[in-house]
């Protein structure tokens, strides 16, 4: 397959460094997929999801100074009832609730990475690379593909 030019952060959230290392990656070191992998179970993500209803910060909550930056990205993909939803269900329902929120913040950020990068959207134009959204099952080592940005498939705002 190949070799991996990593960029690992908590809740595979984007940003311009975030950026920098993947068209680094893709224009430099020649990568051709640009693979979101969030994963099951993510604290980051329960984290954020349960914080939606607190009002303490998520610094407040964990004593992380810059952990809201993370936090407050991955909010975009819930909101309070989803919260509410948490607080009140079983675990395997909250397991269920937070899974799904961290499947919409992997696509979330795969369309958040092509609006933002000239560079990548227009890689994905020009079908050089191709910008592939997916989540990894902690506990059964599956990969679900969630959605692919280039090649043959155009951006869903873009009907070919
Ligand atoms: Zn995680």
């Amino acid at each position: 397959m190949g070799d991996i030019f990593s960029v690992r952060i908590a809740g595979n959230v984007t940003s311009r460094k975030v950026l920098a290392s993947a068209e680094y990656g893709c224009v430099v070191a020649g990568a051709k997929l640009l693979l979101v992998m969030g994963h099951t179970r993510c604290g980051a993500v329960g984290a954020a999801v349960k914080l939606i209803c607190s009002p303490r910060t998520a610094a407040e909550a964990t004593g992380c100074q810059h952990l809201d930056h993370i936090v407050n990205d991955i909010q975009q993909s819930a909101d309070s009832a989803t919260c509410r939803a948490v607080e009140e269900r079983s675990t395997s329902e909250q397991t269920a609730t937070v899974d799904a929120v961290a499947r919409r913040n992997v696509l979330r950020v795969v369309e958040e990475i092509c609006e933002q990068s000239q560079t990548l959207d227009g890689l994905v134009q020009t079908g050089r690379i191709a910008i592939v959204g997916a989540m990894y099952d902690v506990v059964t080592g599956d990969i679900e593909f969630l959605v692919e940005h280039g090649m043959n498939h155009p951006r869903p705002q873009e009907p070919a």
